[in-house]
């Protein structure tokens, strides 16, 4: 059961083989099961999602049914869900019930999916390895000694685990790609724009998107469909329509042209990682594909330049938690300064508030034109380079991250090393490209995830070509050890 697609899933929900009840209580039962050593989940839904699943079977019965209807998953919990807590990984929303629910979870459940909880994260999605949630760090079921990556951590995790079949995921540098990467699973980060914020805790506003996590590429579009859409409630997104990402999944890959980076190919990335991306490309090339070798002459700007700009804006974005309106408060202030100094203080974990110093730093006079409008303009040059780079090629890939997943501690106090995980995935944020990754192969016995970019709004030919390469290997349907008995 675990193991099946979306569309058997759906199958055997319409042919009543199974109730959404009963297949809501068979992933919860797997979440209770092992999740106590993932600690994938922040907090499980059971009463609301039963009675969601209970509702889902009536539609079904009706005929009034879709492809999500009565499917499980999970919501990273940076998803605002009424009634229902929104801890975004932090001590600060340890407390927060949303009056209101994200659009991408309204979407989702509006398709008939059934809420089962909400997924572990990095605090306020800032990390690459989530290790920094107050509710602790999330394990890899690949090698419960290692990271699942971050931030979205919890979501790869458990969707990798089969907790889920699903799981929502946001990525504002390459959280649901690097997780996915780690994880062994399929993730896909859609053009920015695509999928509404509104109700999505904002970390950098102009980088962060959601989007889908899940088994293969074909469950991603099925998610990243039902999640995309212009919302009114969202100033950023987009009103191109989203078209249909499945009618073209089946489509060949021959005579498509996929480039490859050669800054990606240097010595950031590790030969055995190397190796397994090269045979990635040999399958697209017996199918029929055209490599092409391209470059990138300022990707290597990307990183120093986005920890200008997203701390930038997670410094103005999190000033809104200040104790009054929201979130933690200090125990009996003395005065207004008190008051934000301590429940600041006490609510924030350390790399929220490194970044939030980074970010008050150079947006101050001064150092402003030194740093955020540096940055800035070096973000125009990446996305002058991708848009150069598209004219060649139809997709770009890479390597999703330069190492397999790493030893948990091994980072944690050392940063910079940590923001170097992501030395493949940021400049695509900072373009607002889709990018996605899709498990190429193992290495040390963990999973190696290759990066997918395509050019704006062409999340449907990603999704193709990952779909395509999921008909010719199966990496994607591996399941790591221990997780593999029915619950
Ligand atoms: N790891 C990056 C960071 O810490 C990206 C996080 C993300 O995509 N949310 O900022």
């Amino acid at each position: 059961m675990y193991n099946k697609s979306l569309k058997e899933l759906s199958a055997s929900l319409h042919r009543k083989e199974i109730s959404s009840v009963e297949l809501s209580h068979y992933f919860l039962d797997r979440i209770a099961r092992f999740d106590g050593e993932l600690n994938s989940v922040i907090t499980i839904n059971t009463d609301a999602a039963l009675k969601a699943a209970e509702q889902a079977d009536k539609l079904i019965a009706s005929g009034d049914s879709g492809l999500l209807t009565g499917i499980p998953l999970l919501h990273k919990d940076i998803f605002c869900t009424e009634g229902l807590r929104t801890s975004c990984g932090s001590n600060m929303l340890d407390n927060f019930i949303a009056p209101y629910t994200a659009t991408a979870v309204r979407k989702l459940e509006q398709a008939g999916a059934v809420t089962l909880g909400k997924a572990n994260m990095d605090e306020f999605a800032m990390g690459s390895s989530n290790e920094t949630s107050f509710y602790g760090a999330v394990k890899n079921p690949w090698d419960l000694s290692t990271v699942p990556g971050g931030s979205s951590g919890g979501s790869a995790a458990a969707v990798a685990a089969r907790l889920a079949p699903l799981a929502s995921g946001t990525d504002t540098g390459g959280s649901i790609r690097q997780p996915a990467a780690f994880c062994g699973i399929t993730g896909i980060k859609p053009t920015y724009g695509r999928v509404s914020r509104y109700g999505m805790i904002a970390f950098a506003s102009s980088l962060d998107q959601g989007g889908a996590m899940a088994k293969s590429a074909e469950d991603a579009a099925i998610m990243l469909q039902a999640m995309s859409g212009f919302d009114e409630k969202d100033s950023t997104s987009t009103d191109k329509p989203v078209g249909d990402l499945l009618s073209d999944i089946d489509g060949s890959v021959k005579g498509l042209t996929i480039g490859l980076p050669k800054e990606f190919f240097g010595e950031d990335l590790d030969e055995e990682i190397r190796i397994k991306i090269e045979e990635a490309v040999e399958a697209f090339k017996s199918a029929g594909a055209n490599v092409k070798e391209i470059s990138l002459p300022n990707i290597n700007l990307s990183v120093p330049a986005y920890y200008v700009v997203a701390p930038a804006e997670c410094s103005a974005n999190l000033s809104r938690f200040d104790g009054v309106r929201f979130g933690h408060r200090c125990d009996s202030p003395k005065d207004l300064e008190d008051l934000y100094k301590r429940s600041r203080g006490e609510g924030f974990g350390d790399e929220v508030k490194r970044r939030i110093m980074m970010g008050a730093y150079v947006l101050s006079a001064g150092y402003y034109d030194a740093y955020y409008k540096k940055a800035q303009q070096i973000r125009r040059l990446i996305k002058q380079d991708f848009v150069e780079a598209f004219k060649e090629v139809d997709v770009i890939a890479s390597a999703t991250a330069p190492s397999v997943a790493f030893a948990a501690g091994e980072k944690k106090d050392d940063p910079v090393s940590m923001y170097l995980s992501d030395i493949f995935t940021i400049g695509v944020n900072l373009a607002g490209l889709p990018g996605m990754s899709v498990p190429c192969g193992f290495v040390d016995d963990k999973p190696v995830g290759m990066q997918l970019i395509g050019h704006y709004f062409e999340e449907a030919r990603l999704l193709n070509v990952a779909h395509q390469y999921q008909q010719l290997t199966d990496w994607h349907l591996a399941v790591p050890s221990g997780y593999e008995q029915e619950a």
